[in-house]
């Protein structure tokens, strides 16, 4: 029996539409807060309506109509006429709404024609009655609630009821809630939530509330760092081995590579274990920063391990770090699902005998039987690609160990501190030197085949293409396969239908990747285009993360409007490596698109900036678009906002921190 039926008035139709609105205790019944309030202490009269105010009004009811799918109700009052409108519960309402009868108003006025008010907050008023009263609470409504005739009022009625007659225990003991301010006790806060007298009040009340849904959270980020201090090996500098490295690479290091690379080793010195973050933009060059700091462990004969997300990026970093360990004197191994049995085991026995010092691996690192002589540095590439789940096992395999996490998605430094509040953060800004700026175009249907022509010119002057294909999510096209099959087998049979015609396009050779290939299909592809030998790669987006092809200087993108802009400029940022000047096309549909759409890609198309980029993104999609944030150990915030209470989240974080060192 639910302990909601001991509330005055919940029957069992009611109790259905409250669990089914996700209010299944009575905790979560006075947690269900208004969404906004409407002020009834003035009423509007119709004549001085504006559009978007949120109205309150005492008017008449002239008539009730369904037309269509709609019910139109036309109200008046002494000044003038208005529309009400409704799509829901429109059999009740007809009813309920009569001609004659007088009620009461609430809501945001638009304007259609006429001043018209959609699904507004209505309340009959007796005869003589004012319509004044308090500040009325407006609850998030849903169908199953308005079918149960559970209205606002109910809720509020309710809620105030629970907290009345039960008693419930503060999460936050009052020393806390000094602390953090001198907050309101958990039931004092939220009676005034579901029945403030003023607007101000709410707004207070509001962020008590943040503070209440951030705090445990961040004391758990607190404890964890706390918890580093004193452990972990400490690293010094190795410069032999470093020296070795350094001359075999290619390059010298940039001063933003040596400047990270400095930061990543006093880390590695301290007697804490480091977690940190480096964040540098796609193509800054992070591999070889990683590859030099790894060597403190390495040459002090503990191990590393570089995880990856795909398979082709493990098998390029492989190709990049172990000739160059060799010549230091270590051994480098590659662990993935295509390793055969016989490699694997071997190499198994050499990462527990320790003669394997560095291992490249995919998911297959996570297996139970991969074990370490002495894991110390573990470094994960592309971290969100990562569940937290999945970082927390590899962490399990190795002695108190340094962790290093790979984002090449910056974004903006008080997001990052509020996203990864227990990390440090190392940003790698600068990019190796004598790079052209890439020149992006949006490309319209019509003008496809006069970029085609283009491209062929260009392919005959040594260039190679990277052709895009998006990712088709099961529900944006027609089911024709069996729905768990369906994005994939439509992926595939896009990237096929790209190839067969630019293979029929001209004479070139064209070799295609996808996420359903053999690994050594795969291979065969990706390096008869690594060797120049073919000259136009059609690539689902199994290329996006770290793919590193310098000839390469020219990408296609098609459907560019159904990528995040942060994975376009992933996929953009795998040219722009080599000398030649490089080029990005976005092509758009026959159809059309939105202009807000369009105008995204026209600025992304004016900026190579990756944090601005990660900004427009985030205005654009809010911050739940961001990887990261689910990641952030946070979970789903119910009434705070990564970007809007930032300075609430960091200010609180370093409060834990305080916190802690009182206790
Ligand atoms: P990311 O930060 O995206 O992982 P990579 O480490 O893959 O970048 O490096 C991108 C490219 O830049 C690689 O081809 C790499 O060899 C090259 N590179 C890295 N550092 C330098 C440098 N200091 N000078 C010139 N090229 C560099
Ligand atoms: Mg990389």
């Amino acid at each position: 029996m639910s302990e909601l039926t001991r509330l005055t008035g919940v029957g069992p139709k009611r109790l259905k539409a409250l669990e089914s609105s996700g209010i299944r205790t009575l905790r979560d019944l006075v947690y269900y807060l208004p969404r906004r309030y409407v002020d009834r202490t003035r009423i509007t009269p119709i004549s001085s309506l504006q559009e978007g105010m949120d109205a309150f009004l005492a008017v008449d009811i002239d008539s009730a109509t369904v037309i269509g799918t709609r019910l139109v109700v036309q109200v008046s009052d002494d000044t003038g006429s208005l529309e009400l409108v409704f799509f829901r519960g429109l059999h009740y309402l007809k009813q309920a709404l009569s001609p004659g009868k007088r009620i009461s108003i609430a809501g945001p006025v638009t304007h259609f024609r006429v001043f018209q008010i959609v699904h507004p907050e209505w309340e009959e008023l007796a005869e003589g009655q004012d319509a004044r009263g308090g500040i009325l609470p407006v609850y998030p409504m849903t169908e199953d609630m308005e079918e149960a005739r559970v209205d606002h009022k109910l809720l509020q009625r309710l809620a105030l009821e629970t907290l009345e007659k039960f008693t419930f225990s503060d999460p936050l003991t009052p020393e806390e809630r000094t602390y953090l301010g001198g907050l309101h006790s958990e039931i004092s806060v939220l009676k005034i939530l579901h029945n403030p007298s003023t607007l101000t009040e709410v707004g207070e009340a509001m962020q008590e509330i943040k503070l209440r849904e951030l705090w445990p959270l961040c004391l758990k980020r607190a404890i964890a760092k706390r918890d580093r201090i004193g452990k972990g090996r400490v690293f010094p500098a190795q410069p032999e081995a470093e020296k070795v490295v350094r001359t075999a690479l290619p390059f010298n290091l940039t001063q933003g590579q040596e400047q990270v690379l400095g930061q990543i080793g006093e880390a590695l010195e301290r007697k804490a274990q480091f977690a940190g973050l480096l964040q540098g933009d796609v193509g800054s060059g992070k591999t070889a920063v990683v590859l030099l700091a790894a060597l403190r462990v390495l040459a002090a004969g503990a191990q590393t391990a570089l995880l990856v997300p795909t398979e082709i990026l493990a098998l390029q970093h492989f190709r990049t770090v172990a000739p160059l360990l060799e010549k230091a004197g270590f051994t480098a191994a590659l662990l993935t699902a295509s390793t055969s049995n016989e490699e694997r085991s071997s190499m198994l026995e050499g990462l527990k005998n320790g003669s394997v010092s560095l291992i490249v691996g995919t998911h297959a690192l996570f297996s139970p039987d991969v074990l370490f002589k002495e894991l110390r540095f573990i470094i994960i590439d592309e971290q969100h690609r990562f569940g937290v789940e999945q970082r927390a096992a590899m962490t399990a395999k190795g002695i108190e160990p340094h962790v290093l996490f790979l984002s090449a998605t910056p974004i903006p430094r008080t997001l990052a501190q509020s996203i990864y509040g227990d990390l440090e953060m190392i940003t790698l800004a600068e990019k190796p030197p004598g790079r052209l700026p890439i020149k992006t175009r949006l490309v319209p249907a019509d003008k496809q085949a006069d970029m085609l022509e283009f491209l062929k010119k260009e392919v005959e002057v040594g260039n190679q293409i990277y052709w895009v294909v998006p990712r088709i999510t099961a529900s944006s096209v027609p089911v024709k396969v069996p729905p768990e099959k369906g994005s994939d087998q439509e992926e595939v049979a896009a990237v096929e239908s790209t190839f067969k015609r630019l293979r029929a396009a001209g004479k070139w050779r064209v070799e295609a990747v996808h996420g359903r290939m053999s690994s050594v299909d795969r291979e065969k592809a990706l390096s008869a285009f690594r060797s120049g030998e073919c000259r136009v790669l059609v690539a689902t987006t199994v290329i996006e993360v770290g793919v590193d092809v310098p000839a390469a200087n020219i990408i296609v993108v098609e459907g560019a409007d159904r990528f995040g802009l942060a994975q376009l400029h992933q996929l953009r940022g795998r040219t722009g490596r080599g000398q030649a000047q490089a080029w990005c096309f976005l092509l758009l549909p026959k159809d059309g698109i939105p202009e807000e759409t369009l105008e995204r890609l026209r600025e992304f198309a004016s900026t190579e900036d990756g944090f601005k980029i990660a900004e427009l993104d985030l205005r654009s999609r809010g911050a739940g678009s961001l990887d990261g944030t689910q990641q952030s150990g946070f979970g789903v915030l119910r009434y705070t906002d990564f970007l809007e209470d930032l300075e609430l989240i960091n200010g609180l974080g370093g409060k834990a921190g305080e916190w802690l060192d009182k206790l």
